[in-house]
């Protein structure tokens, strides 16, 4: 079995790759241009004969022979995403259409990494997958929202015009070891912050919220996906939601009670409430997150403070 992991260098992707590789039988092909992905992600399989590493663009064509494609490749930090905004877009859509092409010619099934932001700032809560949305189609995150919706929409037409396998996911805010300690998410910021003695950055008044999923849960229930007979979307997330503040506070309790807190503007278009259901999930892939947050954050701790430079920590 040969699998095609497209952002497999990236925070998600690798630990996707790890857990696939745990079958002896199954070679994996990572994709990946390392726009935010790095080698150490994978690099414990950069020496196996089942794993091949390939610098490439998804936005281009790409003829690779494979049984199942897992398409992550994207930037998921609102950061990194709005930087080359256009490049976003082009990798949505034409890289989704790209691997679509590679599924259709190899007759591979194909899951979509897609996003909690396919609702946009969501006028119900919690979100379930038949919500159609509030999405700003002109703002800052719109090369990304709308890159996933099309890419959605591209895989709904492909298994109806070519009966393409598709599983389609919509991955609610994950987080764990491998984020990169600065691709600006607030999991990341907040730990680097209280770890090297600044103030944490809370955006607005730090009322938002957020459910966050710890990554070992999330490639659980995108395997269960893959596996399953349902195409989806499919809500994958942690129905726990916490607000900024409660966050920032965890963090506090867990590295230093004395950080202080800086309030920050509100960027445009920040989602205010965001919340999975996961009921779909739970009945169709028997699925449903188990780690708890703090323990998830300490393990997200260990794993950033080995990212930093010695001497900077606290
Ligand atoms: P990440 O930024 O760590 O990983 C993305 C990977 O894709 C990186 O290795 C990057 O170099 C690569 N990449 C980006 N553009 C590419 C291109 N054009 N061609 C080839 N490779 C490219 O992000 P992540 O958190 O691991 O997210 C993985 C996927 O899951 C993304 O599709 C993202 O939209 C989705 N997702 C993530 C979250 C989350 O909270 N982490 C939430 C919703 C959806
Ligand atoms: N494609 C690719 N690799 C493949 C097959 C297709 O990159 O192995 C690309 C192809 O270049 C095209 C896209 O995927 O831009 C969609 O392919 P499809 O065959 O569906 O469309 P067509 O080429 O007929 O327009
Ligand atoms: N945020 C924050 N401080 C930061 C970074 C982010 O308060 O240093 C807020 C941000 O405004 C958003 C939430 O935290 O409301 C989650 O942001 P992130 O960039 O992690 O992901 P999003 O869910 O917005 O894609």
């Amino acid at each position: 079995m040969r699998h095609l992991v497209t952002g497999g260098a990236g925070f998600i992707g690798s630990h996707l790759i790890d857990q696939i590789m745990q079958d002896e039988n199954a070679e994996v092909i990572c994709v990946d241009n390392f726009q935010t992905g790095a080698k150490a992600n994978i690099a414990t399989w950069l020496g196996s004969s089942r794993f091949e590493l390939v610098r490439h663009d998804v936005s281009e064509p790409l003829r690779v022979d494979v049984d199942k494609v897992w398409h992550l490749a994207c930037p998921a930090s609102p950061r990194e995403y709005q930087r080359n905004a256009i490049g976003t877009s082009k990798t949505n859509v034409i890289g989704t259409l790209n691997m679509l092409g590679i599924a259709k010619r190899c007759r591979a099934r194909i899951l979509l990494a897609s996003t909690s932001e396919i609702y946009g700032d969501p006028l119900v809560h919690p979100q379930s997958e038949d919500y159609l949305g509030n999405v700003n189609s002109t703002g800052v995150r719109s090369c990304y929202d709308e890159g996933k919706r099309m890419a959605e929409s591209l895989c709904f037409d492909y298994a109806r015009t070519h009966d393409v396998e598709i599983r389609v996911a919509r991955i609610f805010n994950t987080y764990g070891p491998r984020m990169s300690a600065n691709d600006g998410r607030v999991v990341t910021n907040l730990i680097s912050q209280a770890l090297t003695g600044k103030a944490l950055t809370l955006y607005g008044k730090g009322l938002q919220t957020r459910s966050f999923c710890y990554v070992d849960d999330l490639v659980r229930g995108l395997m269960a996906l893959m596996e399953s007979e349902t195409e989806g979307p499919v809500n994958l997330g942690n129905p726990n939601e916490i607000t900024i503040n409660e966050l920032a506070l965890k963090v506090k309790d867990l590295i230093n009670p004395l950080a202080e807190i800086e309030y920050c503007p509100l960027p445009q278009d920040d989602p205010q409430r965001r919340k999975p259901d996961i009921t779909k999930a739970m009945k169709s892939l028997s699925w449903q997150p188990i780690e708890e947050l703090e323990t998830g954050l300490i393990k997200t701790i260990q794993n950033i403070k080995k990212q930093m430079p010695l001497g900077i920590l606290n």
